[in-house]
């Protein structure tokens, strides 16, 4: 784990075996080049800032340990902040003690939430959950018949306004709080434990989408608010993020595309950002493409 870096910094310390304390230039050559790795990986220049500095304290203050070399005590710090920024142990669904358990997810259109309803909800019936899909996303001229092929796929049944007849409903025109709603109503009537909210996004943030989706999650008070975002996002995660963090107070995170080339720096930017969790990551167009968030394996993603 983090060779890369870890051969990156021992290039930059050929010259200081045998040192048992690094001088403040030694920590500040070593601090760069943390800069630049995390920068290659896509986080967000704020949040580089504040991770580099507060690793050259900690560098800076570290008492000497016997076993480790300088290089490796500095990856060993830079891991620490990491894995801890971004969530420290893998965070697992809040499910309601009164089922049903309400997951509603918000993001920007093209995010992956409709992709990641049917893989969701495949994995919460495999865990023995029974869920319902409710397709309260009314913007998208497609994304009703997209929940219903998701949730055909996945063997869930979906909830739409009229099911069949989600044309009615391919303008703006439909209420999208009604549907959720209903869907709420639907999901207790035929005992879903688990019902999973998809919503609008818009291609950029605007005040009527965000309007929206704050108006959906105060009506259905949902007990998770899953923010989807783009790994490929790359600097716009952190106004995507912040917006959405005020719009509808998300509860975790999932980042979607993880099998691009994005390096996951985007998860940095919005967990340093928001102080919020990334859950789970969805790594490809299949349903099954999809697993819980390790911080320890993306910390070593955005180090590698
Ligand atoms: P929505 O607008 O947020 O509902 O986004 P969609 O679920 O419709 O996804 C937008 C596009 O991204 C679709 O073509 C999906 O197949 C694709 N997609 C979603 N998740 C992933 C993923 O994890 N990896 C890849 N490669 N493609 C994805």
């Amino acid at each position: 784990m983090f060779n890369s870096l870890s051969d990156r910094l021992t290039a930059t310390f050929k010259n200081l075996r045998g040192k048992g304390r690094l001088s403040e230039a030694d920590v500040d050559a070593t601090v760069r080049e943390i800069r630049r790795a995390l920068l290659d990986a896509d986080v967000a220049v704020p949040v580089v800032r504040e991770f580099t500095s507060k690793v050259r304290e900690r560098a800076l203050g570290s008492e000497v340990n016997e076993a480790l070399n300088p290089a490796q005590q500095i990856v060993k710090i830079v891991n620490e902040e990491l894995v801890t920024i971004l969530g420290g142990e893998t965070r697992r669904i809040n499910l309601a003690k009164n089922p049903p358990t309400v997951i509603m997810l918000a993001g920007l259109q093209g995010a992956g939430k409709t992709t990641l309803a049917g893989k969701l909800s495949k994995w919460l019936k495999g865990q023995g959950h029974s869920p319902l899909l409710v397709a309260a996303d009314l913007q998208r001229p497609n994304a009703v018949k997209q929940l219903q092929v998701n949730g055909e796929r996945a063997g869930v049944p979906v909830f739409a306004p009229h099911p069949g007849v989600s044309s009615e409903f391919e303008s703006a025109t439909g209420d999208p709080v009604a549907v959720a709603l209903a869907g709420l109503a639907e999901a207790k009537s035929k005992l879903h434990d688990v019902v999973i909210v998809d919503t609008a996004g818009r291609l950029g943030i605007d005040a009527e989408l965000m309007k929206q989706a704050s108006d959906i999650r105060a009506a259905i008070n949902p007990d998770e608010v899953l923010f989807v975002i783009d790994a490929m996002i790359g600097q716009d995660a952190v106004a995507t993020a912040q917006a959405f963090n005020e719009g509808v107070n998300f509860t975790g995170v999932v980042l979607t595309k993880l099998d691009g080339d994005a390096r996951g720096g985007a998860a940095l930017s919005v967990a340093s950002i928001t102080g919020k969790p990334v859950m789970f990551a969805s790594t490809g167009e299949g349903l099954d493409d999809f697993e819980l968030f390790h911080p320890d394996r993306m910390a070593s993603r955005i180090l590698d």
